[in-house]
């Protein structure tokens, strides 16, 4: 069986709080040997034209929106809904995002300031922990969430969840699968995953203050870069 290495957790530039242009996501996995990643916004999801420009240059891209619930983020991926509607009821939009052959993810689920408010409530319902986020400043937060995955028999991604180039690929996802988009994500699902990462100190995280501040500007200086 072949084995695809993807990095579960990449922004786009169109997150409010990071830089990621289609152009420079592409270098960095070619440079880490990425086979794929998957594309996050916040409670959006990635423009279809970042999406076809990656796919054309060999790239696997699942793609899917980090949705804020009322009760902390949850990872919609490969369905195309408008999710808004489930804001008040995460329960719901796992849900419908089954209903629709759609995963979904809990990301970083004890990590301080952006914890998921009642995991008990959600743990056996969503397709998939994230077990190692490298954006958690501490790593027993991303212990603690393996554990919860594992008494819980829940499948198990690893990903940077980058906002700059710089972090694509810290942490990624070995997945044993072909690399068709539907194959994928039933081997994702079924558990057919292992964890790779480094354990660093997230420094980039603090990049997403300033980023969210001089946003405007930032993107108007990388216009010309997008691809
Ligand atoms: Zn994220």
């Amino acid at each position: 069986m072949k084995t695809v290495k993807i990095d579960m957790h990449v922004h786009t530039i169109m997150s409010f709080d990071s830089v990621n242009t289609p152009k420079f996501i592409l270098h960095m996995c070619r440079r880490k040997k990425l086979d794929g990643i998957l594309l996050l916004d916040h409670n959006k999801y990635p423009p279809e034209s970042f999406i076809k420009y990656l796919r054309r240059r060999g790239l696997i891209v699942l793609f899917g929106n980090e949705f804020k619930t009322v009760l902390g983020e949850i990872i919609v991926v490969g369905t195309k809904f408008n999710v808004h509607w489930f804001r008040e009821s995460p329960l719901e939009l796992i849900e419908k995002t089954r209903d629709e052959n759609g995963l979904t993810i809990l990301p970083h689920p004890f990590s301080r300031g952006r914890n998921f408010k009642d995991i008990n409530l959600v743990i056996r319902r969503v397709d998939v922990v994230e077990g190692f986020n490298a954006r958690c400043f501490s790593q027993r937060e991303n212990l603690r969430a393996m554990e919860y995955a594992r008494r819980y028999n829940r499948a198990m991604t690893a990903g940077s969840d980058a906002h700059v180039p710089f972090e694509i690929g810290i942490a990624y996802t070995l997945v044993a699968a072909e690399s068709e988009i539907e194959d994928l994500m039933e081997a994702i699902r079924k558990g057919k995953t292992a964890l790779r990462f480094k354990i660093k100190v997230p420094i980039w995280r603090m990049s997403s203050a300033p980023i969210k501040a001089f946003k405007p500007l930032i993107s108007y200086m990388l216009r010309g870069v997008l691809f």
